[in-house]
Order: structure tokens, then C-alpha cells, then sequence
């Protein structure tokens, strides 16, 4: 098959490189010329684990090429995947289709011979009957299908889910359309992953409604986790004896900082307002928004309540700033309303990730001192929090890290500390719905 992948992002990337090793050829295009040019002098713009050498080897087989020129990738192609992104719209919160609907009509003058356009980027509800009448109103006369086929990857384990989905999920009612689907995901077959053929409607409302209820279960477990705090009791046993029902299952239920990312808070967004549209408001995602939002500020007065209840003029120390674990990505992640809150209050700031360093010094305030490792970040810090649950965070050595500090005080918002290890190290240990530890 011959493929054409619009957008080369976290999901683009990992898309074309995947149907590359697949044994498609595949040209991802993108509009950014830095990273077109990284990509061709073989470098990845993005970290992802696994990518740089998925793409080098296919790059070197000659199934993966990169280019700005979307006529190139789309004119021969059987299947072009639109894979732009869907931030949320300033000012209300709807998912922002500029990149998507411009996408559309610069595919509409391009398209050569039957080809079926996906929809891979999150795209609420509709959105694939309006990419139709877009590319239909530039071309009244093309042999095309809009489909959809909405992504489920996480970052920092993209490529084993997008060889080994749950499931792949494809959206159109047109044969022809669901034939070259088929094609495209056939080395799947293989690996017997569940293909779910529904109408491209409820396609793209599978992929909102599957990520607003991840969503709510961790807003769930997080507030379970505030009432043990006050109740004494802890979290993570109460989410073992949840999660080893079958019917509940123990992802998704560890209570943390809140949920952020690329994708639940811009998706819970644009469900609500599409709930709205439609005169079905969604109630529940409503309050795991409102939820959500309050959390990630409260985490940092949860950080000034440890230091004692008066932060101005300590130094915290941050470690981990990436919403989750092996990924550079800074898309609203917890760290960024963490550090407002103690700025607000007068803190200094030393933070240290592993790879989203970069990332991080656009997003986060100035004022923040970024350090080089973990225990150059707590030298003569009053208060260490553990933010992301990095694993070179996961066995600091205590000692070392308590000799560092002015005060010995460890705040752990993932919980990964064994609280009688930090304790016995000489700290007071504050984790997250722990609330037998005294
Ligand atoms: P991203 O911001 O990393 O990448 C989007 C890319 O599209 C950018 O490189 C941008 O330059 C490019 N682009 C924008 N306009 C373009 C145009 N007109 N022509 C060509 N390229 C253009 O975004 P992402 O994280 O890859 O997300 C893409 C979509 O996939 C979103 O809808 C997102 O919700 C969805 N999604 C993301 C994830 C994830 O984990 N990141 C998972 C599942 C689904």
C-alpha cells in the first residue's frame, strides 16, 4: 500500500514508521520545515522510546520518506492519514479543527484515482462529514472516502501499542473504503488484534468517550484518595482490592497529581462542549474536569502544608516535569500549575527531568533553576517532591539526597516511595491518599 501520513508529530511519526516496518510505503508530510529537515539529515525531533531506530531502518530500506509537499505524499497514495493536531479552541475549550479542516482542502486539490482519507487525529463527533464536504466542494469530481480510525497510543510505549493494539477501531460504511483499511492493517491480523468496522460517527466518538472514562477513573481514585488522607487509610491498597475485580480492572487507578497531557484535558474538554452542542451534557466529565483542574494547584499547597505551612523564601526541589514517564512531552502537565502555585507563594525553584528539559524551559516560568540530575536539583533544597515518576527517581540514594538538604522533607505525588524506607532515611514523607503515615 501506498500511504501518506499529514502531520508528523508524536502520532504521525509513529504512524508512518509503523506502516513503514509494516512494508507500506509511506511518506509523512509536515508543514514545519525544522522538522522536515531534522527528519530527512536523520535526526527525531520528538523523544519517544524506540522511534529513532524504527525510522532509520526504514528510512534505510526506502519504505519512509519526509517531505513538505503534500501533493508528493498524497497524489499516489491509497490511504491518506490525517494526523494534525486538535489542541483545544482559546476561549471555549472545543477541540480547534483549523489544522484538520486546512488539511482537507489542501488534500481535496491533490487527489488522484480512489483514495480513502482517515481521520487519525481526535476529532469530535462529525468532524469526518465536514472533511467531506470540504474536500467534495474543492473537488466535486474525486473518487474518495472519509473514514475514521482514531488513535489509542501512549507516548513512552507508542510503538509496541501501535504493533500490539487493544483493538483498531475504523469508521465508514463504504466497502471499498473498508477493503483498503484492511489492507493497511493486515500484518495485524497476525498478532490477532480485534478490528471494530462501526460507522464513522461512532468511531470518532469511541476514541472521546474511551479517553473521558480513563479520565474519570483517575479523578476517581484521586479524590478516594483525598478521604483516605483524612479517614486513615491508604490508596494504594484500596485500589488493589478495587482493581483485582475483573470488572474494574487496576489500570488507571493510581492516585497522583492530577491527569494531563496531550490528550485527557483537551478531550474531556471538547466532550463536554460537544455534550453541550448536542443538548446531552455530560455531567460527570463536567466534575472530573472541574475535579482535575482544583488538583493540580492543590498539589502545591499539599508541598507547602510539608514544608510546614509557609514557603516563602524555601527552595523546592522538582523532580520530574514531564506529564508522565519517557516522553518530553510538557502538554499541560501537572509541573506547570505545581510551579505556579509555589512561585505564588514565594518559593524558589530547582527542577530537574530527564529528557524534557527542553521542553520544560518554554512552558514553566522564569525563576526556575533547572539542575543537570536529581542531587544537584536537592543541594540545599528545603523540600524534595517527587512530580513525574521517572525511574531514575524511583531508588534515589536518601542518604546522599538527605546529606544534600537543608530540611529532610520528601513530598511524593506518585507514591513510588516505600513510606517506612524514606522515614527510616531520616525524612518526613508525605505521599499521595497515604493516610496512615504519621
Ligand atoms: P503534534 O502536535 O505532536 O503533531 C502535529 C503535527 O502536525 C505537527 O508536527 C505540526 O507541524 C503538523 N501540522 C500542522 N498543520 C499541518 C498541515 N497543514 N500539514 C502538515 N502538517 C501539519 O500532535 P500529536 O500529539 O501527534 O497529536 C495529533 C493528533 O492525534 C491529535 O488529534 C491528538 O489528539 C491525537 N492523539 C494523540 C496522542 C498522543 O499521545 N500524542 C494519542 C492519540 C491520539
Amino acid at each position: 500500500m501506498k500511504i501518506a501520513v499529514i502531520g508528523a508529530g508524536y502520532v504521525g511519526l509513529v504512524t508512518g514508521a509503523c506502516f513503514a516496518d509494516f512494508g507500506h510505503e509511506v511518506r509523512c508530510i509536515d508543514t514545519d520545515p525544522r522538522k522536515i529537515e531534522s527528519l530527512r539529515s536523520g535526526g527525531v525531533p520528538i523523544y519517544e522510546p524506540g522511534l529513532a531506530e524504527l525510522i532509520a531502518s526504514n528510512v534505510a530500506a526506502d519504505r519512509l520518506k519526509f517531505d513538505m509537499d503534500l501533493g508528493w505524499g498524497v497524489r499516489d497514495a491509497d490511504a491518506v492519514f490525517i494526523a494534525v493536531g486538535t489542541p483545544s479552541r482559546r476561549g471555549d475549550g472545543h477541540a480547534d479543527l483549523t489544522y484538520v479542516y486546512q488539511v482537507a482542502k489542501d488534500i481535496a486539490a491533490e487527489l488522484q484515482g480512489y483514495t480513502v482519507v482517515v481521520t487519525k487525529s481526535t476529532v469530535p463527533v462529525g468532524t469526518g462529514d465536514e472533511v467531506e464536504r470540504l474536500i467534495r466542494e474543492t473537488r466535486p469530481d474525486a473518487d474518495f472516502t472519509v473514514a475514521s480510525n482514531p488513535e489509542f497510543l501512549r507516548e513512552g510505549a507508542a510503538i509496541g501499542d501501535f504493533k500490539r493494539p487493544d483493538r483498531i477501531v475504523i469508521g465508514t460504511t463504504d466497502p471499498r473504503a473498508r477493503e483498503v483499511m484492511s489492507e493497511v492493517y493486515r500484518p495485524l491480523f497476525l498478532n490477532q488484534a480485534p478490528i471494530l468496522f462501526t460507522d464513522r460517527r461512532t468511531s470518532e466518538l469511541t476514541k472521546y468517550a474511551a479517553n473521558a472514562f480513563l479520565a474519570t477513573k483517575i479523578t476517581f481514585i484521586n479524590e478516594i484518595a483525598d478521604l483516605c488522607e483524612e479517614a486513615g487509610a491508604n490508596v494504594q491498597d484500596v485500589a488493589r482490592g478495587m482493581g483485582l475485580d475483573n470488572r474494574i480492572g487496576s489500570k488507571f487507578l493510581h492516585a497522583g497529581p492530577g491527569f494531563g497531557g496531550s490528550c485527557f484535558p483537551k478531550d474531556v474538554s471538547a466532550l463536554i462542549k460537544t455534550g453541550q452542542d448536542y443538548g446531552a451534557p455530560g455531567r460527570i466529565i463536567e466534575a472530573v474536569a472541574n475535579v482535575n483542574d482544583q488538583r493540580k494547584r492543590a498539589m502545591g499547597r499539599k508541598i507547602i502544608q510539608a514544608a510546614g505551612g509557609d514557603i516563602r523564601g524555601k527552595t523546592v526541589a522538582l523532580l520530574g516535569l514531564t506529564f508522565k514517564p519517557n516522553t518530553d512531552d510538557m502538554r499541560d502537565a501537572p509541573s506547570i500549575a505545581i510551579t505556579r502555585a509555589l512561585k505564588d507563594a514565594g518559593a524558589n525553584i530547582r527542577a530537574f527531568d530527564p529528557v524534557g528539559m527542553e521542553q520544560a524551559r518554554k512552558v514553566i516560568e522564569d525563576g526556575v533553576v533547572f539542575c543537570k540530575d536529581p542531587y544537584e536539583t536537592v543541594a540545599g533544597a528545603d523540600v524534595v517532591t517527587v512530580v513525574t515518576e521517572w525511574d531514575v527517581f524511583r531508588a534515589l540514594d536518601l542518604t546522599k539526597v538527605r546529606g544534600l538538604m537543608k530540611s529532610p522533607i520528601l513530598v511524593d505525588l506518585r507514591n513510588v516511595y516505600n513510606p517506612t524506607d524514606v522515614i527510616k532515611a531520616g525524612f518526613t514523607y508525605t505521599g499521595v491518599g497515604r493516610g496512615q503515615v504519621k
